[in-house]
């Protein structure tokens, strides 16, 4: 059977992959062999307006078990869910209960979709009754959605993430060590990823919100994540648990040609630099690309030096766009993860032209007339054109750590992909413990 969860968090409180861990330890507590592998923290579309931070879902998979066991997991689990869900008018938490068999392509199909586009309560609905699966909900039903969609998602590449937990009643400011978060970086990347942003001096493994995650650390092996958080000094940590993730690896890009992007798609697309870059309040820089049709490419603010890269951009380079797509007061527009600077047009500027006969530098006789040598008079129309050199490197830039979506695939990864399938059952998830006895 496959438990899918969501929605069981608000802005500030609680933690869908908390409430998970929670479930694993009540189903250990019936039988600790029910749980074989680590259970898995999906992020679905990044576009979606309906999601609190990561739009993170957690699905976990139990082994065939008796009818009645399985009936006493899904008890224990809705009940951890109405016990330890946020309650409020955009929290809508939901579990589903499915057999692995039930799987079918139209159900993959939508799991697949939940990355891409924005699903609908009703065909959630409408799938969990045609394959009978077990539901439960509170609220809108609206969790039901990323529920379904984590635990019937086929992934292939993939990462880990170990997070780290507090107790859930604690609140205010989390005591993690920076240097801690410095030295696996320095350490350990790339095979850990996105703990400490240099550039521009960020932790980026503990949250700043109120949920319970002390911190996670994102990385290709459980042994070596367990190593690394050895260097991380923290407040008493209560519990952990090892999650099988599709961050990192930008599942959620699909190749697009400009005329076939939708809003709240993510897409690679290719085209050509047609107007800008140009700044507008906020700091955030904007250029537009065509390739057949025109669509705006945006590098905000939170991008610091990306910015950058950007703003190097001349009307004619031909590049590649990596970002989601939404409606936005400009129009519709690529929030810009990834850029790929393909070819770089010839930059121009006018200068005087030299006689051809004595080779001195020729001067204006007035707007438009053209120009005239001072000595021999001899008379030229069109000023000298001198290629620019645009001091830019044909290749990949990334948004910084920072400001980086779960879901992209960092360039440093490159290069690292896994297919889940293979490495499946290499870690042994039973002997795992999610009770802090200190790593
Ligand atoms: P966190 O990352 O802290 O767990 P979150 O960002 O995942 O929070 P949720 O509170 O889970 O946000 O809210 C996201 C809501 O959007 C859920 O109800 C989920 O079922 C729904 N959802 C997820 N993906 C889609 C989609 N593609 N289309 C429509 N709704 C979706």
């Amino acid at each position: 059977m496959i438990i899918g969860l969501d929605d069981t968090d608000s802005v500030n409180e609680m933690c869908t992959t908390y409430i998970g861990t929670l479930i694993v330890e009540a189903i250990r507590e019936i039988d600790r062999n029910l749980i074989k592998e680590p259970p898995k923290l999906i992020r679905l579309n990044p576009n979606n307006p309906y999601k609190t931070r990561g739009n993170g879902a957690v699905s976990i998979i139990v082994v065939d078990s008796s009818k009645e066991t399985l009936e006493k997991i899904k008890s224990v689990s809705f009940d951890i869910i109405q016990r330890y869900s946020e309650s409020g008018h955009n929290t809508n938490p939901a579990i589903v209960f499915l057999d692995e068999d039930a799987i079918d392509s139209e159900l993959e199909l939508f799991a697949k979709r939940a990355l891409h586009e924005i699903l609908s309560i009703e065909e959630a609905l409408t799938l969990l009754e045609k394959i009978g699966a077990d539901y439960r909900y509170i609220g809108n039903g609206r969790g039901l959605i990323g529920a379904l969609a984590s635990a019937a998602l086929k992934i292939q590449d993939f990462s880990y993430e170990l997070i780290v937990y507090r107790d859930h009643n604690k609140k205010g400011e989390k005591i993690v060590s920076e240097s801690g978060a410095m030295e696996i970086e320095r350490r350990y990347s790339p095979k850990i990823f996105s703990s400490y942003d240099f550039y521009n001096h960020r932790m980026v493994i503990s949250p700043h919100s109120d949920c319970p995650i002390l911190y996670g650390l994102r990385g290709e092996s459980p042994e070596l994540l367990f190593e690394a958080s050895k260097l991380l000094k923290s407040e008493p940590p209560l519990k952990r648990n090892l999650f099988v993730t599709n961050q990192g690896t930008d599942m959620h890009l699909e190749e697009k040609r400009i005329e076939e992007i939708l809003p709240y798609s993510s897409v690679i697309v290719e085209g050509t630099v047609s107007k800008g870059p140009y700044t507008i309040s906020g700091g955030h820089v904007f250029f537009e690309i065509y390739n057949g049709d025109k669509v705006l490419c945006a590098a905000y603010e939170p991008t610091k030096a990306f910015r950058n890269v950007v703003r190097t951009l001349c009307k004619g380079d031909k590049i590649v766009a990596y970002g989601g797509a939404l409606e936005t007061e400009h129009g519709l527009t690529i929030n810009l993860e990834k850029i790929e600077l393909k070819e770089t047009s010839d930059l121009y500027k006018k200068e005087k032209p030299i006689c051809p006969v004595c080779n001195n530098k020729m001067k204006s006789i007035g707007k438009d007339k053209g120009y005239r040598c001072k000595k021999c008079h001899t008379k030229n129309k069109e000023a000298s054109k001198i290629i620019i050199d645009r001091d830019v490197k044909l290749g990949l830039y990334e948004a910084p750590m920072c400001a980086r979506r779960h879901l992209s695939k960092p360039l440093l990864r490159y290069g690292r992909e896994k297919t889940f399938e293979e490495e499946r059952f290499k870690f042994d998830y039973s002997m795992f413990n999610i009770q802090f006895e200190g790593i």
